[in-house]
């Protein structure tokens, strides 16, 4: 379905980025991955799907490299057709214990790479009047957690400006969609999992029924697989009229 197209995954090395990924090869796409994972297992791992697969480094703090990783990806494969902000990270503290350079990071890498990578490859999908803009926001662009002031303001943030630029290019092919997801099980979560399996001094497989119980009804992780059947879905011609729409796929938890 996405033979002939390119796309651009931003912290593609593991998690949920990965899973985009692995979806957009198998739907025919070219890939260009990043992040700081195992680059080589992430990228061999793609390229099992037989199509074109490359890697760029750039860190989501910093806009000069977002803009060489956008540039290199138009030199590669002639256009960023799907681009795919997925870079994040997470960190958890009251407000007023807060390390502000974790705010400052998460804010970057949330939040402001979004807008870099988005303004740089937004001309060219104009230009050619076809274009993907998924941004994983998560629930908590939705609702809040306590100790999660950062992440929660960025992903809020992510899902308004997810909104501004699909009213922006709404008589366009181009369109902006955000995905949010609840618990899924990736390195970004196992790091929770570990410090509750410490602090509560149970099992992982307690502390991960315990997380899951707090917050999400059906009880099970959402898996990268779920959520790269839903980005190709939004890539395909039936969601052409789907814009700005925050999309949670999260067992029911902000139904509650
Ligand atoms: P992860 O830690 O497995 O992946 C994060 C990726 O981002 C990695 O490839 C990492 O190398 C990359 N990265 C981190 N800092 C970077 C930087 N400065 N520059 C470039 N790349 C960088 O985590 P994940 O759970 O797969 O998270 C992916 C996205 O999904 C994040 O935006 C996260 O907020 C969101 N999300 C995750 C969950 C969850 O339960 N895991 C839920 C909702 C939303």
């Amino acid at each position: 379905m996405l033979k002939g197209k390119t796309a651009l995954i931003t912290g593609s090395t593991s998690g949920i980025g990965l899973g985009l990924a692995l979806a957009m090869a198998q739907n025919g796409a070219n890939v260009m991955l990043n992040g700081f994972g195992d680059v080589e297992a992430a990228r061999a791992e793609v390229a099992k799907f037989g199509g074109n697969v490359a890697y760029h480094g750039a860190d989501m703090r910093k806009p000069d490299e977002i803009e060489s990783m956008v540039r290199a990806c138009e030199a590669q494969f002639g256009a960023v057709d799907i681009l795919v902000n997925n870079a994040g990270i997470q960190h958890v503290a009251n407000v007023e214990d807060f390390p502000v350079d974790r705010w400052d990071a998460i804010i970057a890498i949330n939040l402001s790479s979004a807008f870099h990578a988005t303004r740089l490859a937004l001309p060219g999908m104009k230009s050619r009047n076809w274009g993907r803009v998924l941004n994983i926001a998560s629930v908590h662009g939705l609702v809040a957690s306590a100790q999660k002031s950062a992440y929660v303001a960025a992903k809020h943030g992510l899902i308004g400006f997810t909104k501004t630029a699909a009213l922006e290019c709404a008589t366009t092919g181009v369109t902006h969609n955000a995905i949010c997801p609840g618990w899924v099980l990736t390195p970004l979560v196992q790091k929770q999992v570990d410090a509750r399996a410490a602090s509560a001094g149970v099992t992982q497989e307690e502390a991960k029924r315990q997380l899951l119980a707090e917050k999400q009804p059906s009880l099970q992780f959402t898996t990268p697989e779920q959520l790269g059947a839903l980005a190709i879905f939004l890539c395909s011609a039936a969601a052409d009229n789907i814009r700005g729409v925050a999309w949670n796929v999260d067992g029911g938890w902000v139904a509650q």
